[in-house]
């Protein structure tokens, strides 16, 4: 595992948790408006923890943890993500992942070997838009529908998220979104907040977008409840 980060504890990354957060570098995705731009932008990694290291200071807040979160970045691009789990997972420290949904077929294998108990989905744009939003031109939006299809199926807990981006996202295309994913368990909103680390800037390039006031995501939680009536807002602090 291409470990990036460790946060030994956390009360915001797993719901209900008192968990740890592991970061791992490289996603296939390039939102302007990711907040963990170096992460993703191979000129600007840092360097790698030893996996080991990370595993052995999990081991010993096992006693107070509630959860482990992985997190990246893409933790599906690791190809030994599911033998990374197995060290950590048990019925007294479950995992969550969260994921930009890009590789159902990691997720499928996921569910069958029941390698997690949570999954946090990124829902990027509506269909026709994830394209444009996730910086990628051409992309096949064909693998995050399966990848919505298998999570809503899988019987696992789950949440999928949308950070809603000033210049990105208007009224129409929430709704389409929203419609997409009709009936989710848990879907929250999140407003997206500008820092240095954002990924556009950290690559010389301008942002072309700004946070909606507190009323727009206020209007925009009443449209998307129509199709999902589950929807939050979530503030950050
Ligand atoms: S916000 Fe986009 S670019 Fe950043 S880690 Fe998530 S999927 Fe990758």
């Amino acid at each position: 595992m291409q470990i990036a980060g460790f946060v030994p504890t956390t009360m915001v990354d797993y719901p209900g948790k008192l968990a740890c957060t592991v970061f791992v570098r490289g996603c296939n995705l390039r939102c302007p408006y990711c907040q963990n731009g170096s992460l993703v932008l191979p000129e600007y990694y840092e360097e790698l923890l030893d996996e080991e290291d990370v595993l052995k200071r999990i081991e010993k807040r096992r006693r107070i943890l509630q959860g482990v979160c992985v997190s990246g970045g893409e933790p599906t691009l690791q190809k030994d993500l599911p033998a990374f789990i197995k060290r950590i997972r048990t019925p007294d420290l479950p995992v969550k992942l969260d994921t930009n949904g890009s590789r159902p077929e990691v997720l499928e294998k996921l569910f069958r070997d029941k390698l997690v108990d949570y999954v946090a989905m990124d829902i990027k744009a509506s269909p026709g838009e994830y394209g444009k939003v996730c910086g990628i031109n051409g992309l096949n939006t064909d693998v995050f529908k399966r990848s919505v299809s298998l999570i809503m199926e899988s019987g696992v807990d789950y949440e999928f998220r949308t950070t809603l981006v000033g210049g990105l996202h208007d009224e129409e295309q929430l709704k389409e979104l929203s419609r997409w994913i009709a009936g989710a368990k848990a879907f929250t909103l999140q407003s997206y907040e500008e820092n240095e680390r954002v990924l556009c800037l950290l690559d010389k390039k301008p942002a072309e977008f700004y946070s909606f006031s507190a009323e727009e995501l206020c209007h925009f939680l009443d449209l998307v409840r129509e199709n999902v009536p589950s929807a939050q807002l979530r503030y950050r602090n």
